[in-house]
């Protein structure tokens, strides 16, 4: 098949692009890296079956595909805030041109929509029926109310014109190839200890998330594009942890001596968030596999191979 992956040089984006490039498939990674770079693909860079396209979804771009990933938009905090009109376009506008698209050429079309659409949940864990708790004119805004749109866009599609929608809300999601500077959880804290510097627990650290390891959420997201449900579906892990659990394992692990710090909590930082996988296990016979401790030691490698390449000094254990 033919397979456009828009976001593809981004963290989630690559892990896909490998996938699909491992079992045969032609793939088409649209980029405007903003988040993405082109390490994360450069492997691909030569092969025949592989075309890496430089464009910004907010603009319109026609290809032919049988079917589209569309992963692209920053998807931690401080990326997307840093322009929040822009994550509006690029989720709203974007989304629309890309459902655009899959409309004309009859391609099936995957959202990657995200948890965050249940806001600050009151009802854990979180079923796909939860309609959330979202503060309209807050700080994560842009990518919650961004992403409802964009799943409002995606049904819409689907019931007048069609098309063939698959929508899965992604649960937190860690992994190699995380950027070192994105300010998300997993990734402060394993670079933080790598460095030798204090792990950053904002709040009093009691607030939970539920931690998905990279290959676990590529296989979720394959069945789901190949299955016959529309979804919304939760693809998540559901071992949920405590922030400072978090802390305290990634301390363990790469250097018990690493000092725990304590922040002030950001705004609308939703206290606890758990996947409800139900419908993932029943529908696409799909749950995750790999435990946190294991997700972790791979991220803790490959952050401790990048940055050693770029001639940080790292602690030793
Ligand atoms: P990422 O920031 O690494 O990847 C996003 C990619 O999209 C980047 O390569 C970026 O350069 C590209 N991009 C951003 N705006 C674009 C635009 N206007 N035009 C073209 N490309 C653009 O983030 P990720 O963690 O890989 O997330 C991928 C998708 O999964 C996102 O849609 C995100 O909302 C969703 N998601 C991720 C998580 C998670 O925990 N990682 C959780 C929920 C949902
Ligand atoms: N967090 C933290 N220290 C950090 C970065 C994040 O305590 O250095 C907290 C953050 O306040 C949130 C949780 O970890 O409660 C997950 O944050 P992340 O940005 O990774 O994801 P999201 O909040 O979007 O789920």
């Amino acid at each position: 098949m033919r397979i456009l992956v828009t976001g593809g040089a981004g963290f989630i984006g690559s892990h896909l692009v490998d996938r699909l490039m491992e079992a045969g498939h032609e793939v088409l990674c649209l980029d405007n890296f903003y988040t993405g770079t082109k390490r994360n693909i450069v492997k691909w860079l030569n092969h025949p079956y592989f075309e890496l396209i430089r464009h910004d979804i907010t603009e319109p771009i026609r290809v032919e595909v049988d079917q589209i990933y569309h992963l692209a938009c920053p998807a931690s905090p401080i990326h997307y805030q840093y322009n929040p009109v822009k994550t509006i376009k690029t989720n709203v506008i974007g989304t629309l041109y890309m459902l655009g698209l899959a409309k004309r050429i009859g391609a099936r079309f995957l959202l990657a929509s995200t948890s965050e659409v249940y806001g600050d949940p009151e009802v854990h864990p979180q079923p796909e029926e939860y309609r959330g708790n979202v503060n309209p004119i807050g700080p994560r805004s842009c990518y919650d109310e961004g992403k409802r749109v964009a799943e409002t866009l995606a049904f819409d599609y689907h019931l007048q014109n069609g098309v063939e929608i698959r929508v899965a809300r992604i649960f937190n999601t860690y992994g190699s190839r995380m950027l070192e500077n994105d300010g998300r959880v997993v990734s402060n804290f394993v670079v933080q200890a790598l460095k030798g510097e204090p792990l950053t627990v904002y709040g009093k650290g009691s607030q939970t998330r539920s931690f998905c390891y990279v290959s676990d959420l590529v296989e979720g997201l394959i069945r789901l594009m190949n299955n016959e449900h529309t979804g919304p579906i939760n693809l998540g892990n559901p071992d949920e942890y405590t922030i400072l659990q978090l802390a305290q394992a990634v301390q363990q692990m790469v250097n018990p001596d690493t000092e725990i710090i304590f922040k002030d909590l950001p705004k609308d930082d939703p206290q606890r968030r758990r996947p409800d996988i139900t419908k993932a296990k029943t529908l696409l016979g799909w749950q995750p596999t790999i435990p946190l401790q294991e997700g972790l030691k791979t991220t803790i490698a490959d952050f401790r191979d990048r940055l050693t390449a770029e001639g940080d000094s790292l602690v030793s254990r």
